[in-house]
């Protein structure tokens, strides 16, 4: 096949156990999905599920055990950390039902929505789309993806952030107020899913700004630790 320009590059993240890689092809965020987090954020905490998308190829990706760095972004300075169990669909379907969700699921990871909140909050006043707060390039820092069978208590695994060694978020994923398999259920009626398509489940409470320099230490108990340096 010929093509008029280059095509681009496939983002793929690494698998735990194989030398085979996770292909991604769209990466779906849930808003305000722990009650203590919606209410920082102004909200009750308590409303239906909604969702918003990063560019795949936003995503900026940990081999394993290394830290990566992150271009501290344009436009903004009031860049915000959300630390969030990832979910990564390795079987596709539309309306799938909360209690088939597992099988949809290849695998888990630790994703950063990182967040220009300034530009954020700005859009959101004006009644505007996120793109530009949630969906710039580098805006989806990712740990590899360890298999679902590997990660059995996944939903009760204890959700944190560090900032320079500094306790910021810690949760656990049982404080979901749409758990992953609701979550699929939901997101599969608005969306077909594929394989290759990234969750990012929500964040908790403890979200903040973090500036050149710092290193955010992103953790799910069970999955491979995720370190991000700004740059
Ligand atoms: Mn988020």
């Amino acid at each position: 096949m010929d093509y008029v320009v280059t095509p681009p590059a496939l983002p793929s993240l690494p698998v735990l156990g194989s030398t085979a890689r996770f292909p991604i092809h769209r990466m779906y965020c849930v808003g305000r999905n722990y009650e203590d987090h919606a209410k920082e954020m102004g909200h009750s905490g308590r409303e239906a599920p909604f969702f918003f998308m990063k560019p795949a190829d936003a995503a900026l990706v940990a081999e394993g055990g290394e830290t990566v760095s992150m271009p501290y972004p344009t436009l903004t300075s009031n860049l915000h950390h959300e630390v969030e169990l990832v979910v990564a669909i390795g079987k596709g379907g539309s309306h799938i039902k909360a209690a088939d969700a597992h099988q949809h699921i290849y695998g888990y990871a630790v994703g950063l929505d990182m967040t220009r909140r300034d530009l954020q909050n700005e859009m959101k006043k004006q009644g505007r789309p996120w793109c530009i707060g949630k969906g710039f390039d580098f805006a989806a820092p990712l740990g590899p993806i360890t298999p679902a069978a590997q990660v059995p208590g996944i939903g009760s695994a204890t959700i944190a952030l560090q900032v320079n060694g500094q306790d910021r978020q810690r949760s656990t994923i049982a404080k979901l107020i749409w758990n992953i398999a609701e979550t699929i259920e939901q997101l599969s009626t608005a969306w077909a899913l594929q394989p290759g398509d990234l969750i990012f489940t929500g964040t908790p409470e403890g979200v903040g700004a973090v500036v050149r320099g710092d290193v955010l230490l992103a953790s799910v108990d069970g999955l491979q630790p995720l370190r991000v340096q700004l740059v």
